[in-house]
């Protein structure tokens, strides 16, 4: 089993189904029940799709089997992912065979690339919608309910549900995920993302401080601005002429409140720029915390990868994060055996993460996606064994290098935010340092609760988690 300090992906959430309320005080006349595979921006997603649900009077369940109406919000970024998901509707098409009535869609970025493969060929589901055109759901629902098929894959270059309020589906109350771009111009060679979520766009300012305000008066604590690449934000605020850059952005939603924690993700080491880092220093409530993708350590392959940066200045960009904020949590995403791979270029990766000393990463087998850049120029010629060997040997560094991070923090007193019962114990709490870390400790006697601020030293530590106890 691998530890989870050292992550192959979010599996704990995947396929997660989610429900804002047991029981709902509000009544519907319809259920959906939806299920979310893939990245976050999907997860989050999933919570515009349920706003636009509740406008059309359907309210969520947890329970597949009371459904009306069934949604697999889809991810295309590797093959086990769609595979998965594939499973998933074959199960969905045996409920519907008792049950007629009920309407099965697919949305995302598995809609997008299949597009109306899943409805004609296949005929596993009813209807197929891409992630900008979740506001032609309700008129999609309508059509299917007369035993049309129903398909909208359009890209937009505007769409940015900027208006739509989300439901939470998922929430502790304290902590939410606002999405503040969408798509990527990027083009990394191995990469779906800009096939199945198309040209980067920038959401309005006003509207993103104003839900970061809005959560932050229902009681949340800290705010995560979501995007592919969330640097290269950039917006125009035309009433006022000003330009927004995401590190005028950072700054806005900060100014929100000092009680309001700010995170963001994720970022390309090509755009996090200087003012970024600055601006994170100026502000003491935007976490000292960057998930910065190196992907490969090797210059070679990082060109082939399309990353435009090399390995050198990729050290660089680090040191130069370390310089600006001394105590910085940095994570990072890994790809094992992409195409020409050598083992001289994967200890290239090896060498890299050990000086960038990650306190945790995302790691993974590189899978040839149908279209990219990748799949149609080069061969994926590295062995499934060489490439799972390969994996292991990053993992099992990534293990050792998070478990020397949190030893480096054994004695030192972090504010945490509490976020919650720890998941072992209700007698203690569960919540995090600015840089990302989690960190359990006893509640003992202090009168606390969820959401708020306390300081905590450490005295102890796994590989994933510090352990430590209350200090005021
Ligand atoms: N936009 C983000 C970035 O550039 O860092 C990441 C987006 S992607 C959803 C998350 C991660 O999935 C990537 O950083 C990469 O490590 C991994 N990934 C993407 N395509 C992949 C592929 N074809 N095979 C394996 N891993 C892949
Ligand atoms: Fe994919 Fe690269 Fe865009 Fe990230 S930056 S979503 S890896 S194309």
């Amino acid at each position: 089993m691998l530890e989870l300090a050292a992550k192959v992906h979010d599996e704990v959430r995947q396929g997660e189904a989610f429900a804002p309320y047991k029981n709902d005080p509000k009544k519907y006349h319809k259920k959906f029940y939806i299920e979310s595979y893939g990245c976050q921006m999907n997860f989050s997603d999933s919570e515009i799709v349920a706003s636009i649900l509740n406008n059309e009077g359907f309210g969520a369940t947890r329970n597949y089997e009371d459904a009306d109406l069934v949604l697999l919000n889809t991810c295309s970024i590797r093959e086990k992912a769609e595979q998965t998901v594939r499973k998933r509707l074959t199960e969905f098409r045996k409920i519907k065979e008792a049950k007629p009535g009920m309407l099965i869609g697919v949305l995302g970025c598995m809609a997008e690339r299949l597009k109306s493969k899943l409805l004609e060929e296949e005929k596993l589901v009813d209807i197929v919608i891409g992630p900008d055109a979740y506001r032609s759901l309700p008129g999609l629902i309508e059509e299917a309910e007369t035993g049309q098929k129903a398909v909208n894959v359009l890209l937009s270059r505007e769409e940015t549900y900027a208006d739509i309020s989300p439901v939470r589906l998922d929430s502790n109350g304290i902590t939410a995920f606002i999405s503040i771009m969408r798509g990527c111009n990027n083009m990394c060679s191995f990469c779906v993302v800009p096939f199945t979520r198309g040209r980067e766009r920038s959401r309005d300012a006003c509207s993103i401080v104003a839900e970061a305000q809005d959560l932050f008066d229902k009681g949340f604590r800290e705010v995560t601005l979501l995007g592919q690449n969330v640097d290269s934000y950039y917006w125009i605020d035309e009433t006022k002429n000003e330009a927004v850059t995401f590190a005028k952005l950072l700054e806005k939603v900060a100014l929100v409140n000092p009680a309001l924690r700010v995170r963001f993700s994720t970022s390309h080491p090509k755009d996090i720029t200087e003012e970024v880092l600055h601006t994170m220093m100026k502000c003491d409530n935007i976490c000292k915390y960057i998930h910065l993708p190196l992907q490969s350590g090797s210059t070679r392959i990082l060109q082939l990868m399309n990353r435009t940066y090399t390995r050198e200045w990729y050290i660089a960009k680090v040191n130069q994060i370390k310089n600006i904020i001394p105590d910085c949590g940095i994570s990072s995403d890994i790809i094992a055996g992409f195409c020409t791979e050598t083992e001289e270029d994967h200890n290239d990766t090896l060498s890299i993460m050990e000086r960038s000393k990650y306190d945790m990463s995302y790691m993974f087998i590189y899978s040839e996606r149908p279209g990219t850049l990748a799949a149609r120029r080069y061969k994926d010629d590295i062995a499934e064994e060489v490439k799972k060997r390969r994996l292991q040997e990053i993992v099992e560094l990534q293990n050792r290098l998070s478990l020397e991070s949190n030893k480096r923090d054994i004695g030192k007193t972090f504010e945490v935010l509490i976020e919650g019962d720890s998941k072992k114990s209700t007698s203690d709490w569960m919540g995090r340092n600015t840089q990302n870390k989690v960190i359990v400790f006893p509640k003992r006697n202090y009168d606390g609760k969820k959401g708020d601020y306390v300081w905590v030293k450490v005295n102890d530590c796994t590989q994933a988690t510090l352990l430590g106890e209350i200090i005021n």
